[in-house]
């Protein structure tokens, strides 16, 4: 064992330290099918307004609102894609179906409900009123208008809006390429029957849906030894076609632990131990043209709650997303939390409403290769360092990660 160099840094300093350090990524344009969830790179403006046309909202007759009360002809028909040509003129009605273009002459439709048909006579109500039941050009949206601002995320809605607006293809940021790699001689893979003293590797599993639900484009480089030469080798390589590295393991100050040293040589570590629990060997690098390297802790809960303090903001920020945290809402604690004095702590919990509040229950065991503690939680509350005894009933903020 030696001593670490590194100096002890505060939870939210070292958090600052990343996104500092973390660059937007470049933007490309994607095609539709393959934008959900990515972040606009420029804003969006119509080029044509919605409707772009008067389209009828209802089934019925296109009319003249000053022959209300009179037995009108019906002339034709306006049905969604074939318009009806000719002109409605005093006297005259033009069957309409939802969608249909409104007829010139016409200012309004009269619903199939509100009229008394026989043979191809119409009788339309006393009272109607011109602008009726259609949809009047720009009424949704007008050309020139800023219909989504660069930032925003692209959910189901926004790619409707853009199809409508005749984009095929949006400009949005890079998701950010990321290697995987777990660290440790006593790992084997899932499958694997475990010799004596070997674990298998959950880490990456666990680390590679953390990874993908964050929105990154994952290549995994297995299990890495714990050997300098070996490592070095396995990670130069794969350095070369991605943006960030994510390891787990190897970070501690056992003689084993190589990742520090690596990085160094690699390029800057900037935070190599964090007042946090847990994750204090939390290990974080920036390497040459913008890459940054993460150094999570093997423990698996270690490494999983230092990836949402650290890794998934960075991916986020790389993202384009405006707020690269999770949301984070008070929590009224249910259990008395007992507190690390010298380090900020996130404590897993299952929440459950109580009127307009949420209590949060312990999921047990906080030790940080308990990973039963995640399992199934819903949120990280946050004990800030300094803490004492914090009471049940006490309101707390919490890093959200589902609701119950
Ligand atoms: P380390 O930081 O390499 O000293 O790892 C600390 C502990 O975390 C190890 O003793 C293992 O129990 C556990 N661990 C490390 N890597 C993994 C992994 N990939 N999957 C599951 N547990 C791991
Ligand atoms: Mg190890």
């Amino acid at each position: 064992m030696r001593a670490s160099a590194y100096p002890l840094i505060d939870a939210d300093e070292a958090a600052s330290l990343v996104l500092e350090h973390t660059p937007v990524l470049g933007i490309e344009r994607v095609a539709l099918a393959h934008c959900v969830g990515r972040v606009l790179a420029e804003d969006l403006v119509a080029p044509a307004s919605l409707p772009a046309f008067p389209a009828s909202a209802v089934d019925g007759y296109a009319v003249r609102a000053s022959d209300a009360g009179k037995q009108l002809r019906v002339v034709g028909e306006s049905a969604a894609g074939r318009p009806f040509e000719g002109k409605v003129t005093p006297g005259s009605s033009v069957r309409i179906l939802t969608g249909g273009v409104l007829p010139d002459g016409a200012d309004c439709v009269v619903m199939v409900e509100d009229v008394e048909e026989k043979g191809d006579v119409v009788t339309v109500p006393a009272a109607l009123k011109p602008g009726v039941n259609f949809h009047a050009p720009g009424a949704d949206l007008r050309a020139g208008e800023r219909v989504l601002a660069a930032g925003e995320q692209l959910g189901p809605a926004e790619l409707g809006l853009a199809a409508a607006l005749g984009f095929p293809r949006l400009p949005v940021f890079r998701r950010p390429r990321v290697a995987l790699m777990s660290t440790g001689d006593e790992l084997v893979e899932v499958g694997e029957k475990p010799g004596k003293g070997q674990i298998v590797d959950s880490n990456r599993w666990a680390l590679l849906a953390a990874l993908r639900e964050a929105g990154a484009d994952v290549k995994s480089l297995g299990i890495g030894p714990d050997e300098a030469d070996a490592l070095r080798k396995l990670v130069g390589d794969a350095l070369r076609e991605v943006d960030v590295m994510v390891t787990s393991g190897g970070v501690s100050v056992g003689t084993h632990d190589l990742i520090k040293p690596l990085l160094e040589s690699l390029g800057t570590v900037h935070v190599g131990r964090v007042k946090l629990k847990p994750g204090k060997p939390f290990t974080f690098a920036t390497l040459p043209e913008g890459r940054l390297a993460f150094g999570l802790p093997g423990f698996p809960v270690s490494s999983l709650v230092t990836f949402e303090v650290f890794v998934r903001p960075a991916l986020r920020k790389m993202q384009g997303f405006a707020r690269p945290h999770r949301p984070t809402l008070p929590v009224r604690l249910g259990y008395d939390a007992r507190a690390t004095a010298e380090r900020t702590e996130y404590q897993r919990v299952t929440l459950r409403r109580e009127g307009n509040e949420l209590v949060a229950e312990t999921t047990g065991s906080q030790s940080s290769s308990r990973l039963m503690s995640l399992a199934g939680a819903h949120a990280l509350v946050r004990i800030p360092a300094g803490a004492q005894g914090i009471k049940a009933g006490t309101t707390m903020e919490a890093m959200i990660l589902s609701l119950p």
